[in-house]
């Protein structure tokens, strides 16, 4: 039994708004600052909040 969900072609994780590089994760500082990880780029905090919702 496969665990995925969702026939998008999208990742699980978004892509960098800098870089376009797959962010794992975010540190968000605020509501306004957030870096994103690996790549270390300065983000927004909402990459994450809109991605992968259904
Ligand atoms: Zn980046």
């Amino acid at each position: 039994m496969s665990a995925e969900h969702g026939d998008d072609k999208s990742s699980p994780y978004p892509p960098c708004s800098e870089c376009g590089g797959t962010v794992l994760a975010v540190t968000v500082f605020g509501p306004m600052a957030a870096i994103a990880s690996p790549c270390g780029c300065s983000v927004s905090p909402e990459i994450f909040d809109g991605a992968g919702r259904e």
